[in-house]
């Protein structure tokens, strides 16, 4: 699992719709009153986007990328 690799939220797109938390299968982001948090960035998977894919704003880059 990725300590180099995890999703970052541009607050200013994310409308805490909440598709990232239920898309993630490895529980990295908690819902929050604001947008999600990225709680566990250590359980993210290196190089898989697949949050990012699901965001309708795309709102989520991230950490390690290029
Ligand atoms: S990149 Fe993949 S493993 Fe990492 S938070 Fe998003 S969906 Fe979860
Ligand atoms: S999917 Fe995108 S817009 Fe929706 S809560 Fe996650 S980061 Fe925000």
């Amino acid at each position: 699992m990725a300590k180099n690799w995890y999703p970052i939220i541009n607050t200013e797109l994310c409308t805490n719709c909440g598709t990232c938390v239920q898309f993630c299968p490895h529980n990295v982001f908690e819902s929050d009153h604001q947008h999600p948090l990225v709680v566990r960035p250590e359980n993210c998977v290196e190089f898989c986007r697949g949050c990012a894919k699901a965001c309708p704003m795309e709102a989520i880059t991230y950490f390690g990328d290029q």
